[in-house]
């Protein structure tokens, strides 16, 4: 399927795979005037090189920082031609978190203002919290709001050890997408901001030079948790072109009824993304992102789940869908849960369960949050399946899956993941051997992700892709004829972000 990227063929074709699937299941469609489609309206940007600009004006000297070497711009969907030139504030993280008392903008003026920020959230942050804030979309949202015409992002070399900026310049080409609203404009575009930039760690102090700060001392102060912002003694002028065109995809959504109508409006969702990443720059000769784990397998748990489940008779609807878009920013995500076809009532989502030597557990990621935790262990346990914390907390991956398009919803949702305890087929041998699974998912994050040996050559462990469809199917039946829907802890934050959003606008 050429990688699966939305809005190419590819893509298109495995939509099509599910479609069927879910039509030879029995299963009633639920998408668009009684299709299994769900369309999702897209704006697509594709960024161009000719006319990128970052200039730093000092006083004495213009200096102009060397595109993809130094820098390199982010999409614009609101204008084709976009440029700003303005003075320059350093923001810290450029993250404001009232309810722990942690303000980057105490005493800053950004309006007017290009702001220049670090990547990242506070070390003092929980994981969830410090993931939540150090999401681009909330730092984007915060400078906006406090009047900043444009903004350049500053790579670390903690940053860059995680995501080398080779990489990205590689792949910069790649069209990137939002939402499109019904006046054609993107979603969440925050068009205040009239160019973003990122820089690369290597030039970070082409930035700062003349500020009495170097990018290493402004690094090491946010990971001491002392970072401050400041003014900066320069202005800066940013140019950056995009091609912009409207773009459809699709969800692809199947509805298993619920017997009892006055459940009709607790709808419990079986959700995997369909798209991936299609073709990229080559590596080793091969450019398709085959996406086998992120997230083929989750698309084939999520339909063996409906295959399960399809004689069942639950009181609440089951809703199963492959989204869209999800590697773009989960936009089939977020436009699934603010036009569902019913209102929703949970969300289990299944993203890249990294299935590579025998286990005999599973990681219910985010489930602590809500009362999910005990449905899944309850399901589990007749299974004979183990349920094991996360391995991998500092990852913060709940709020970077589809199911949080579901939490920023108000829906409460849980994040299934492959389990890290050896399995029956390891047994016996010796060693470091209980670390198995995790320096196997380890390797895989290191070396396959996103990367075109993500194929069906891996090891895949079938039977515990099989295991983990067993119990979604139970979980499926457990919460279809609970007494009471999903509920997200008493004074949660992510139950509470819905009502801090609300309350923000
Ligand atoms: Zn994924």
């Amino acid at each position: 399927m050429q990688g699966r990227r939305t809005g190419t063929p590819g893509f298109e074709r495995a939509a099509d795979v599910v479609a069927t699937r879910f039509h030879a299941l029995g299963l009633q469609p639920a998408g668009d005037a009684g299709t299994f489609s769900q369309r999702v309206p897209l704006l697509q940007a594709t960024r161009l090189a000719q006319g990128a600009r970052l200039d730093v004006a000092r006083r004495d000297r213009t200096i102009a920082l060397r595109f993809r070497d130094h820098f390199l711009t982010e999409p614009g969907f609101d204008a084709a031609d976009a440029r700003v030139r303005a003075p320059a504030v350093f923001v810290a993280q450029g993250v404001s978190a009232p309810d722990l008392e942690h303000d980057d903008f105490v005493g800053l003026d950004l309006h007017g203002k290009i702001a220049v920020v670090l990547g990242g959230a506070p070390a003092a942050f929980d994981d969830d919290r410090r993931a939540f804030h150090a999401s681009r979309e909330e730092k984007l949202r915060a400078l906006a709001q406090r009047g900043a015409v444009g903004a350049v992002f500053v790579d670390t070399a903690d940053d860059e050890a995680r995501a080398p900026w080779s990489a990205q310049a590689a792949n910069w080409e790649q069209p990137q997408l939002r939402l499109r609203a019904a006046d054609g404009r993107g979603i969440g575009t925050f068009p205040q901001l009239r160019v973003v930039v990122r820089v690369s760690a290597a030039a970070a102090d082409l930035l700062f030079d003349g500020s009495g700060h170097t990018a290493a001392e402004l690094a090491q102060a946010a990971q001491a948790g002392t970072l401050k912002g400041f003014a900066l003694p320069v202005t800066l002028s940013l140019a950056a072109r995009s091609f912009i065109a409207p773009l459809d995809s699709r969800n692809v959504v199947a509805r298993l009824p619920g017997t009892d109508p006055a459940l009709a409006s607790q709808a419990i969702v079986f959700s995997a993304h369909l798209d991936h990443l299609g073709i990229g720059a080559p590596v080793a000769g091969d450019a398709i992102r085959n996406g086998a784990l992120d997230n083929a397998l989750g698309v084939a748990i999520v339909l063996e789940t409906a295959r399960a489940l399809r004689h069942a008779t639950p009181e609440r609807p089951l809703l199963f869908v492959a989204l869209t878009a999800e590697e773009q920013g989960l936009l089939g995500a977020q436009w699934f849960v603010t036009h569902p076809p019913q209102p929703l009532a949970a969300d289990i989502n299944l993203d890249m369960p990294m299935l590579l030597v025998p286990t005999r557990d599973v990681v219910p990621i985010g489930a602590t949050h809500s009362s999910l935790q005990a449905a899944l262990e309850a399901a589990a346990k007749p299974l004979g399946i183990a349920v094991s914390p996360d391995p991998f907390p500092e990852e913060a991956v709940f709020v970077r899956s589809d199911q949080f398009a579901f939490v920023r919803a108000g829906v409460p949702a849980l994040y299934l993941d492959g389990g890290v305890v050896p399995g029956a087929a390891s047994a016996g041998k010796k060693a470091d051997e209980h670390t198995l699974p995790k320096l196997a998912q380890r390797e895989f994050l290191r070396r396959c992700y996103h990367q075109p040996c993500d194929d069906a050559s891996q090891p895949i462990q079938y039977q515990d892709a099989a295991r983990m469809a067993a119990l979604t199917a139970a979980l499926g039946r457990r919460l279809g004829d609970a007494t009471q829907p999903p509920r997200w802890r008493p004074g949660d934050f992510f139950g509470q972000l819905r009502a801090v959003a609300t309350s923000s606008r």
